[in-house]
């Protein structure tokens, strides 16, 4: 890889950084926007591994720990 491309390759890096930033800003103020109030999900999290969460159906922000309950119940769903 030359001196020119590994340039190239950074800036396009930056460049796909800046982008992220931009649109996980634009997420977040969409979720802030957004009341929780309807249904809700559990997944993993895509932050902390192996960790379960509940979700907001509608705008799939991270909301809060499940219960025990919840978590047998979805376990056996995905069974
Ligand atoms: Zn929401």
């Amino acid at each position: 890889m030359g001196k020119a491309d590994k340039s190239n390759l950074l800036n396009k890096i930056n460049q796909i950084e800046e982008e992220l930033r931009n649109l996980n800003k634009e997420k977040g103020d969409l979720q802030e926007g957004c009341k929780h109030s309807g249904e809700t999900y559990l997944a993993f999290s895509t932050e902390h591994r192996n960790s379960i969460r509940v979700y907001c159906s509608d705008c799939k922000k991270e909301l809060r720990y499940p219960s025990q309950e919840e978590i047998t119940e979805w376990i056996g769903k995905n069974k």
